[in-house]
């Protein structure tokens, strides 16, 4: 494919861009301040910051691209919205907080054990840069869980992307805990998704669980 990724300078862009590469994409990095030019491309993968992501992914929506989107902080209105300009262009948007497989069973193994372990609060740990807190794989894990946890944010250097479930019973603790030890474990996530996107019905699809199968 050919793919315009958005934010390909950046911590989680520049581990992507070349991983990208060698799985045979055709890759054109697109970087703060450069024009997006959505024309002569297949799809749009996008890590960059709460504030560029919405025009950005809206610019290649426009233009009739499909899109991957890594970056957090979009909120429930500009879901919607992204959502609706990708149906009027008549191609897919996929979006999700986590692109880390071991992530996406920590929230799947989380909903089961919240069915009968209802007490939990979660603890999320990332790099002292991310923007957005509470992270948006908390909230999204928060929601499959019951919506009204407690979630602690921690930012610190030397962490990259961590979370604690813990589920607390009478005499007993269950914490379920994945850890990003460093950006490669977004890339099948995102190779994932590339491929999966032509099935995709337009709109929007949020979720790694949607595409895993
Ligand atoms: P980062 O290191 O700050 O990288 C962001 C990059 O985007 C920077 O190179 C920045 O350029 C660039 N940028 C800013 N505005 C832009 C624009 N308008 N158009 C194109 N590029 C632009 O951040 P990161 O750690 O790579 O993370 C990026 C995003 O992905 C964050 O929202 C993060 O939370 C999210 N994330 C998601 C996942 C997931 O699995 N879903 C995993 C990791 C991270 P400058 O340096 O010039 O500002």
């Amino acid at each position: 494919m050919k793919v315009l990724l958005l934010g390909a300078g950046g911590k989680v862009g520049s581990v992507l861009g070349p991983r990208l590469e060698a799985a045979g994409h055709d890759v054109t990095g697109v970087g703060r301040g450069d024009a997006v030019e959505p024309g002569g491309h297949d799809a749009a993968v996008d890590f960059t910051t709460p504030e560029a992501v919405r025009p950005n992914v809206e610019r290649c929506l426009a233009g009739g691209l499909a899109c991957v989107v890594g970056t957090t902080g979009l909120d429930d209105n500009d879901l919607e919205a992204l959502g609706a300009s990708a149906r009027d262009a008549g191609v897919a948007v996929f979006v999700a907080p986590n692109f880390a497989l071991g992530a996406v069973l920590m929230m799947r193994f989380a909903a089961e054990a919240a069915r009968h372990m209802p007490r939990a609060e979660i603890v999320e740990l990332h790099h002292e840069t991310k923007l957005d807190s509470p992270s948006g794989t908390a909230k999204a894990t928060a929601r499959l869980i019951s919506g009204d946890v407690p979630i602690h944010s921690v930012r610190l250097p030397g962490l990259v992307a961590h979370q604690e479930v813990l589920f607390g019973g009478d005499g007993q603790l269950l914490t379920i805990r994945h850890d990003t030890l460093s950006r490669e474990a977004f890339v099948p996530g995102v190779l994932l998704a590339l491929d999966r996107l032509p099935t995709l019905p337009p709109g929007l699809t949020v979720g790694l669980e949607a595409v895993l199968g």
